[in-house]
């Protein structure tokens, strides 16, 4: 098994034992963006000194500028059914939860709820489901995948679908695959197989093992793009931090390439469940600040996806120091975008309410561009392709460029007359501001969207 328990065990009583002195060493090898071993990571955890955690968000917003630059990927989960057959304590769509209707959306209404998102501007989703389907099976889930890319409302429609949903066996993750999927998503929710069989009671989830060597059967049918996390708060979040790091290596050292992404959702509270309201190792908001510098400058190349659990001022501070993908406008309820229902049948209560013309004005205000960008995977940059490109510094070439054109998309199509303002001031000091190569196609990009042509990319 590759989660170490001992080891890790053994790496945090070491931890609290480094002088400021190591620990600065430490931060400087970090700032070189090549990551860092578990002992160093370790150092890290238990940082308290202001002036030390000072320097290490500030090296971690070194490296988030040096590889993302100012970018933030924009999606939005797709709740398509809260069916299921598990008892995770902290969740409202438990098995036995009376207190949510159950709903399975149809074909039509999942092709209403995807006009409504690309209608907003969208162009990535994240297709979210309970563990247990309709009559179909997983069938359900891979026509819902077909209806979600078949679904356009011109000028737009969505280009990268990424999945969250059960572990599967090998050849279902290739009919996954074969539905041309960007990123399949699963969060072990947490490590420590102690806490995980004490909160997770009832259903197939219960198996630890069967959901911890997911990404290996996934990978094993091809999808090189995955997706981690821990579901914050369940355990203590160093050790948290520490696992999914081995889980990481592991998955490098067996498949040539590490995680796509990484999550790092909190527990929310959810109707139904008193666990959610009183997490048993609550995390505070400087703590989760840490947690995502930490993962940065760990695994540096790795996308950090922050969701709408969040307020809007959390998100604000903790951007900067790593996360290069958020969700905007979020409802987690199934058909919650066509209609809207009443809010205690989400899965978990959102921080953050905004709409995604908000958050885009709030988030381009602050001087990040937001990007819609989905040219890496449908031009097969994925997986080992995609690190190659990206380790060297090279991705930024295609990036920069391709998240401009894709906002300049969004300003024209969808965007508030404010937003547009906003937007389009950005814009121009970027390209102007942009040099070499990169600059170059930036110019070129927004020539052609400006004409009419949409989805350009390089
Ligand atoms: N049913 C599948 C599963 O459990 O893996 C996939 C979908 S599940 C709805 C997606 C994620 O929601 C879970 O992995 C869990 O981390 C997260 N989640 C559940 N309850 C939550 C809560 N109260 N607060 C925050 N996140 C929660
Ligand atoms: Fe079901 Fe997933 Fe919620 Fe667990 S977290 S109850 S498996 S939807």
């Amino acid at each position: 098994m590759f989660i170490d328990d001992d080891r890790i065990f053994a790496l945090l009583k070491t931890s609290r034992a480094r002088s400021g002195v190591q620990v600065r060493e430490i931060l400087a090898k970090a700032r070189e963006a090549r990551g860092l071993a578990a002992e160093e990571v370790a150092a890290l955890l238990d940082l308290s000194e202001p002036e030390l955690l000072g320097e290490l968000f500030s090296t971690a917003r070194a490296v988030k500028e040096r590889i993302y630059g100012k970018r933030l990927v924009l999606f939005a989960p797709l709740y398509v059914s809260n069916l299921c057959a598990n008892e995770c304590s902290y969740c409202a769509f438990r098995a036995r939860n009376a207190k949510v209707k159950r709903r399975a959306l149809t074909q039509t209404e999942i092709a209403d709820e995807v006009r409504v998102l690309v209608e907003q501007g969208h162009k990535r989703v994240l297709l979210v489901a309970g563990e247990s389907y309709p009559d179909e099976g997983l069938d359900y889930v891979l026509r819902a995948i077909d209806t979600v890319y078949a679904t356009r409302v011109l000028p737009g429609e969505i280009r990268r679908l990424n999945v969250n949903i059960a572990p599967l066996g090998v050849d279902e993750f290739r009919e996954l695959r074969a539905r041309q999927i960007g990123t399949y998503q699963l969060f072990q929710e947490t490590y420590h197989r102690p806490t995980y069989e004490r909160f997770h009671l009832k259903g197939p989830k219960r198996d630890y093992d069967w959901r911890v060597t997911a990404m290996d059967r996934a990978m094993t049918a091809g999808i090189d793009d995955v997706g981690i996390g821990v579901l914050f708060g369940l355990f203590d979040w160093r050790y948290e931090i520490l696992a999914l790091l081995e889980h990481a290596q592991h998955l490098e050292r067996t498949f040539g390439v590490g995680p796509h992404t990484v999550s790092v959702p909190r527990l929310e509270p959810a109707t139904g469940s008193e666990l959610a309201s009183h997490p048993p190792h609550p995390i505070a908001d400087i703590e989760f600040r840490k947690i995502v510098a930490i993962l940065r400058l760990a695994v540096p190349y790795t996308g950090i996806i922050m969701s709408t659990r969040e307020t809007a001022n959390v998100r604000r501070e903790t951007f900067a120091v790593g996360v290069s993908q958020i969700s905007a406008g979020s409802r987690t309820n199934p058909g919650g975008y066509a209609s809207h229902e009443k809010l205690d049948e989400a899965q978990f209560s959102l921080g953050d309410h905004r709409t995604l013309d908000e958050v885009i004005h709030d988030i381009a205000r602050l001087g990040y561009i937001p990007s819609f960008c989905t040219a890496c995977y449908r031009l097969g940059r994925t997986g080992r392709d995609f690190m190659d490109l990206a380790k060297p510094g090279a991705i930024r070439a295609h990036c920069d460029p391709n998240a401009m054109g894709t906002f300049l998309e969004y300003l024209a199509d969808y965007a508030s007359p404010a937003t547009r303002e906003v937007g389009e001031r950005l814009l121009s000091e970027l390209s102007e501001a942009t040099q070499g190569l990169p600059g170059r196609r930036a110019r070129r990009i927004l020539a052609e969207v400006r004409e009419g042509r949409r989805d350009v990319f390089v």
